[in-house]
């Protein structure tokens, strides 16, 4: 075998691992116990992926390669380096990057081609521009709204959706005309300029709260238009990759719409936001008892059994290790304790599960939903760490709130329950929450790391006092 024959083979060898560990990397992804080997595979299936398209024979230069790398490198870093919080937004900027270069490469790929394009390469490189190009400014938007520097209301007007899916049905015709005749250069730039006003159209109507569950949509898109090039390029490894993380963002936008009770369509078109709005408008002040941390202490060291439900604010707050601590200091006590997760608790999927695997909670004291409800009207004491929507009671019974049928933490079924927050503020979907005023409901008012800090102080305090 000559040299190239030997190289060409190790990049086919390369990718075939790469697209094997890409597999694997999803399978572990999908458990806390083993998502730290997930992430690790799923790098080194990149890294092969990579490396073995830097061996490709038609590369005549690596300038340009080197220069993009480093370019990459200088905002790919700051970018990992993000607060927990604002990943669904980092998550987003990733895919409106991944699509832009989509786009790029199909245009490159077209004018290289034309105007001789066989039927199927035109039809994958229309699916691959459209798709790349919508979910471009989509990202960009979905990322300005959750970054706060786009509003997060949705903004709608008569006839949006007429006009929207007006400007995808133009770009689809004009798709059909290049797969009929490719020579119709000057059509290109219009079917990627259309979709590009669709991605921004798209995302002016959908609230703040619905972003994440829109950018795990985007994700799909982006998964199918790299599909798209894999087909246009003859790359199995990007077919295999792109229909993974396009049917993986699928599957997940899908779990998240159903934790939340929402159709898909109403997510997209249903303007959530302004639901939101008008409820918050509509609450009533009432009658709430309040508990200092020494009494929080004092009830939590008399229970046999504990429930801690963590939210968005435990994130906030950063308090997942005094949340360990406090762990830590019931479990010698003798408690049984154990963590109920919801799954759309905090702002992205597997939110809690990460902060709480950082702190180094066992993860089989990690329930889900359907695995602890059934527990709570055994349990002593379900302590809510800067959680409030997915522990809404109204979600139960009252028809007209906005988040009527989505599951929740049956938290308030617990012989008591202490919720730590800083006030009576509303949670993500901007509505009260009868919890608060229940007879059995303690408001533990403060930041979560420091009340949960104090309580574990107070703990020591009553282990040192009974020695
Ligand atoms: P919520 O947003 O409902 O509530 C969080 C609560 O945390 C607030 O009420 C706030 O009250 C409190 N809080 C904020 N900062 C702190 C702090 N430093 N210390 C203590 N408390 C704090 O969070 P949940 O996790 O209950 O619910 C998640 C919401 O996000 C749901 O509505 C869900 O549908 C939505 N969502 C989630 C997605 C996901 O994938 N996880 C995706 C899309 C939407 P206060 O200001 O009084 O402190």
């Amino acid at each position: 075998m000559n040299p190239p024959m030997i190289t060409e083979h190790a990049i086919q060898a390369a990718y075939l691992a790469a697209t094997v560990l890409f597999i694997l990397s999803l399978k572990w992804l999908s458990a806390p116990a083993t998502a730290r080997r997930g992430v690790r595979c799923g790098e080194i299936g990149m890294l092969l992926a990579i490396v073995a398209t830097l061996l490709y024979h038609g590369i005549v230069d690596y300038r340009w390669i080197a220069i993009g790398l480093v370019l990459g490198s200088i905002i790919g870093v700051p970018l990992g380096l993000v607060q927990m919080t604002a990943v669904p937004q980092r998550t987003a900027l990733s895919h409106a990057f991944g699509a832009f270069s989509v786009v790029l490469v199909g245009t490159a790929e077209y004018y290289l081609r034309a105007p001789n394009v066989p039927g199927f390469t035109m039809a994958v490189l229309a699916i691959e521009v459209i798709l790349g190009s919508l979910t471009f400014t989509g990202s960009l938007m979905a990322a300005g709204k959750l970054q706060e520097v786009l509003p997060q209301r949705p903004i709608t007007y008569k006839g949006q959706n007429l006009v929207n899916l007006s400007l995808l049905a133009i770009a689809v015709i004009i798709a059909v005309v290049l797969v009929l005749h490719p020579h119709r250069m000057a059509l290109f730039p219009l079917m990627i300029i259309l979709p590009l006003a669709f991605g921004v159209m798209m995302i002016v109507p959908i609230g703040g709260a619905d972003m994440p569950t829109v950018i795990s949509l985007l994700n799909s898109y982006a998964g199918l238009s790299a599909a798209a090039m894999g087909f246009a390029l003859d790359s199995k490894l990007l077919i295999v990759a792109g229909a993974l993380d396009g049917s993986s963002g699928f599957i997940l936008s899908v779990i998240m719409s159903k934790a939340m009770n929402r159709s898909f369509t109403n997510v997209l078109f249903g303007a959530f936001g302004q639901v939101q709005a008008s409820a918050a408008a509509t609450g009533q002040a009432r009658n709430v008892r309040s508990a200092s941390p020494e009494e929080a202490a004092g009830i939590l060291a008399a229970a046999n059994s504990v429930a801690i439900i963590p939210g968005y604010g435990m994130a906030v707050a950063q308090a997942q290790h005094k949340v360990r601590e406090l762990f830590d200091a019931l479990v010698r006590r003798g408690v049984d304790v154990k963590f109920g997760i919801h799954p759309v608790a905090g702002r992205m999927p597997g939110h809690m599960n990460v902060l709480l695997a950082e702190a180094d909670i066992p993860y089989d004291r990690l329930l889900d939903m359907e695995e602890i409800n059934p527990d709570f009207p055994q349990t002593d004491v379900a302590l809510v760490i800067g959680a409030n929507d997915v522990t809404n009671p109204a979600a139960r019974t009252d028809t007209a709130s906005p988040i009527y049928g989505m599951p929740i933490m049956d938290v308030d079924k617990a012989r008591t329950v202490m919720v730590i927050k800083r006030s009576m503020s509303p949670g993500f979907a901007g509505i009260d929450n009868p919890l608060y005023s229940l007879d059995r409901t303690l408001m533990l008012f403060g930041d979560a790391k420091g009340f949960v800090g104090e309580i574990v102080k107070e703990l020591a305090g009553h282990a040192a006092a009974a020695h």
